[in-house]
Parts: C-alpha cells; sequence; structure tokens
C-alpha cells in the first residue's frame, strides 16, 4: 500500500534539509521500491506570513491524512515578538496534541567517527547509543489545576500540577517495552519514586507491565542519579523511559553528550505506529540560506521513519550504512568538522548519501 508522508519544511534551515530528505526518500522509491506520495504544507513562521496561523486547518487536514510526517523546523527572530498563539513554536505543538503523539523517541548515537566532538572523553563516548522514550502529552506540562494568582497576603504564587493515570503510564510503558525489545533487551525506567507519589505510581506499573515482557530487563533509577550516571557512564543505558519533565530535560543532556546537534533524529508517535519525525534541533537563523546546515539529522529521522512507521528496517539500515560511510569518507558539514579542507555542503553531503544509496 502506497505510504502518504507530508512534509512540513517550516523556517530558517528548515527547507534546505527537508530538500536533501526529500532527494533521500525519492532515491529509496526508485531505487529500492519504497512505495510513497509526498505531500508539502506549511507550518510555522512560513505559515503565519502566508495565512496568519502557525498550523493552518489545511495542514492540520494534511497533516491527519498522511502516514507519517517529515518536519523541518520552525521558528525565528521574526516571529518572536507575536503573541504566544500566534508563534510558530504553537503550531507545533497544537500538531503534536492534535495527533496525539504521546511518546516522543530520541536517540543519541554517537559514530565513533565523530567521538572528539563531544565535550566528554572518546573512550567514554565513543560508540554510545541510548534510545530515550519520553512520555510527550501528560505530566506537569499539562496537568490542572495550574496557573498564577496572588495569595490574600498579597505575595504571587504559582503552580503546576504533575499528574499521570495509570493508562497513560502503561502507554508509554509499552511502547519502552517494545523499543528495547527490538535493541538490546534493557529498560530502564527514571522517576523519583522516593519523594513524589505520581513517580510511586509510574513504578508501579512499569513494574506490572515487566510481566508482559519477560525478555526485557527492568531496571529503575531515580532521575538525580540518572542525569549523574549519564554523564558519569552513559553506554550503561540503552533505553530509558522516562515522563514528560524529566525527559525533557534527559534527553537533551543525552543528546550532547554527541556533540553535535545536526546529527540527532527524534520521533513522536501515536498509538497507531503514525509518527512525526523531526530534526531535534530548531530552525537556526543565524546559518539559514548558507548551504552550511547539517542535513544528517532529518536524514537520520528518515531512517526512523522507515523503521517506526514505514516497516522498513531494512531501508532504515541502508540510510544509517550510508551515513557511516559518509562519515568514513571524511565528509563533514562545518557543525562537525574539524578541518576546513573537507566541508561539505548541505547538499553536498545530502548528494553524498543519495549516491551511495544508489
Ligand atoms: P537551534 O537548534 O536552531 O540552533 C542552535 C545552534 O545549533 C545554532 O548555532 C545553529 O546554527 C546550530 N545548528 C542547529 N541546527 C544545525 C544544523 N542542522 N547544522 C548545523 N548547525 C546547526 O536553536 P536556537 O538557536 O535556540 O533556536 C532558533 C529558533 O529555532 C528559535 O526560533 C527556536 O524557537 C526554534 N526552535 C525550533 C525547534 C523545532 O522546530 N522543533 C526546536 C528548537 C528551537
Amino acid at each position: 500500500m502506497t505510504a502518504k508522508i507530508l512534509v512540513m519544511p517550516g523556517d530558517g534551515v528548515g527547507p534546505e534539509i527537508c530538500r536533501e530528505a526529500v532527494r533521500v526518500l525519492d532515491a529509496l522509491a526508485s531505487d529500492h521500491g519504497l512505495d510513497i506520495e509526498l505531500d508539502e504544507a506549511l507550518v510555522g513562521g512560513a505559515a503565519i506570513d502566508a495565512e496568519g496561523d502557525p498550523l493552518p486547518e489545511a495542514s492540520l487536514a494534511a497533516a491527519r491524512e498522511a502516514d507519517a510526517v517529515l518536519f523541518g523546523a520552525i521558528g525565528g527572530p521574526a516571529w518572536d515578538e507575536q503573541p504566544r498563539d500566534k508563534r510558530p513554536e504553537s503550531g507545533l505543538l497544537r500538531l503534536r496534541s492534535e495527533l496525539g503523539l504521546f511518546a516522543n523517541l530520541r536517540p543519541a548515537i554517537l559514530y565513533p567517527q565523530l567521538a572528539h566532538v563531544s565535550a566528554l572523553k572518546p573512550e567514554i563516548v565513543a560508540g554510545l547509543d541510548i534510545m530515550i522514550v519520553r512520555e510527550l502529552t501528560g505530566g506537569i506540562y499539562f496537568g490542572k489545576p495550574s496557573g498564577l494568582h496572588t495569595t490574600a497576603s498579597g505575595r504571587r504564587e504559582a503552580y503546576n500540577t504533575m499528574r499521570y493515570d495509570e493508562a497513560e503510564i502503561d502507554r508509554i510503558g509499552r511502547a519502552a517495552f517494545d523499543t528495547a525489545r527490538a535493541r538490546s533487551g534493557r529498560l530502564c525506567s527514571v522517576d523519583k519514586a522516593n519523594v513524589l507519589d505520581v513517580s510511586q505510581l509510574w513504578r508501579d506499573v512499569m513494574n506490572g507491565l515487566a510481566g508482559d515482557y519477560p525478555d526485557v530487563e527492568l531496571t529503575h533509577m531515580y532521575v538525580d542519579n540518572a542525569a549523574m550516571q549519564l554523564v558519569r557512564a552513559p553506554k550503561q543505558f540503552d533505553t530509558v523511559v522516562t515522563g514528560n519533565l524529566f525527559g525533557d530535560i534527559l534527553s537533551d543532556a543525552a543528546a550532547m553528550l554527541t556533540g553535535s546537534i545536526g546529527m540527532l533524529p527524534s520521533a513522536s508517535m501515536d498509538a497507531a505506529g503514525k509518527g512525526l519525525y523531526e530534526p531535534v534541533h530548531g530552525s537556526a537563523p543565524d546559518i539559514a540560506g548558507q548551504g552550511v546546515a547539517n542535513p544528517l539529522a532529518i536524514i537520520l529521522s528518515v531512517a526512523m521513519m522507515l523503521r517506526y512507521t514505514l516497516g522498513r528496517a531494512d531501508l532504515a539500515a541502508k540510510v544509517e550504512n550510508a551515513v557511516g560511510y559518509a562519515l568514513d569518507r571524511g565528509l563533514r558539514t562545518r557543525d562537525i568538522m574539524d578541518d576546513e579542507t573537507q566541508m561539505a555542503s548541505t547538499q553536498e553531503m545530502g548528494g553524498a548519501i543519495v549516491d551511495m544509496l544508489r
């Protein structure tokens, strides 16, 4: 069956890197029998400029209809002064929530060729391959009540609520156990069960699920220790599952172990396997239009799409291997290079991946 992929380039470097990702998809379609149909829609600042809305109805409808969304990046100084609901970022937040994308998968992989780019010693990070599964639509970012008011004594007071019900924990838990099963079979659940009731429930539900996954080894870690261990000995982790707030922080820390934001893909999935695939980085307004952005984060996001939505792990591996070969051959965009002479443009890097796929 033909899979429908919606491309949403967005702003800044978004369109430049999406162009390379589409070349990769086209090569897979023409040379490797990938059966896809591509469409494109406006989002972010580009959509505000064209239609006055960061997520126009037509874009949302197209995203609902698609099997997968390939998302570039959004935002930039031109829209920073807009009211919150008219900012580019609110388009992405609304898209994630309208599509029910509750599971965020963020791999932190350090290609051995780039071990020197990390701020940590190469022996600590070389060969790092962690998958962080973060709950994305619940927890303290969405819990009610929340608010800010002035108390009777005239002091301002603000509060948020960290809440999860067991069904929400169960579905992210299953997504994480499935992910761990497809990797090394090790899952570490991160919480703060020594202090928070919501974490105790989290831990109970995870322990309950373990019976359904006898082939996955489940361990638990408090979030403060997890933060420490990520920097001390990150290779002890394989798959990590955690809530929205802890995942937000830990996934950024894990990503930065790799030292190169231009290499990091991500996926946000619903219960039926539909996904929004995007690089971790933003629209990089400082380098937009210069042809120097690294397209590998979005190309690796295409690999995740192949694996998690399109059921083509074989092609995902081809794309990931092509990225490895390009690095072996010394190709480097500006963000990951250590010598001016080897610098490749966005288009050259994309072209090298396409050539290798062919
Ligand atoms: P950023 O990720 O855009 O850029 C941070 C730094 O990394 C910059 O120096 C940039 O040049 C560099 N960089 C980013 N992507 C790169 C790539 N592919 N190749 C080479 N270098 C790259 O973060 P920021 O500067 O904090 O934010 C810029 C804009 O992006 C803001 O408007 C922000 O709101 C938005 N943003 C969007 C998303 C998203 O679309 N999901 C995520 C984060 C930030």
